[in-house]
């Protein structure tokens, strides 16, 4: 058996060491620990839909602002 390689529960099969993080869930590879984060985050929403909306929201706004800056430089451009 190969030093370098890791046991991931998840995946059920050794994997490099590289695809897990160091310390932290020994038995679980980054990607894996990855999709569990994403679930809790799903799990976490479900519980309090407000800070779910205040992402959204927050993304959306980031996104608007980014547009509506954009926009704004070209209107500013051709008013002038
Ligand atoms: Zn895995």
């Amino acid at each position: 058996m190969d030093a370098d390689m890791r046991y991931c529960v998840k995946c059920k099969s050794f994997l490099e060491q590289s695809k897990f993080v160091m310390a932290k869930n020994r038995n679980t590879c980054r990607e894996h620990i990855n999709k569990q984060h994403a679930q809790y985050q799903i799990e976490r929403w479900k519980k309090h839909p407000m800070e779910r909306k205040a992402h959204t929201i927050w993304q959306i706004a980031y996104l608007d602002c980014r547009k509506t800056f954009q926009i704004k430089m070209k209107l500013g451009l051709k008013q002038v």
